[in-house]
């Protein structure tokens, strides 16, 4: 239902986007922690439907 690698991809620390690796604009209040490009795509998997 989520996303594949949950919290395996680069551990804990560092907020960057787990898809593809950008540290800008995280979305991590949802734990998401992907960035809005990849949010954008992934929304509607994770009924997340309501963003930009
Ligand atoms: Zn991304």
């Amino acid at each position: 239902m989520m996303i594949p690698y949950e919290y395996r991809y680069k551990g804990r620390g560092k907020r960057q986007c787990r898809i593809c690796g950008a540290r800008r604009a995280v979305i991590r209040s949802h734990n998401l922690y992907i960035c809005r490009r990849c949010f954008r795509e992934v929304a509607p998997k994770i009924n997340f439907k309501k963003y930009g």
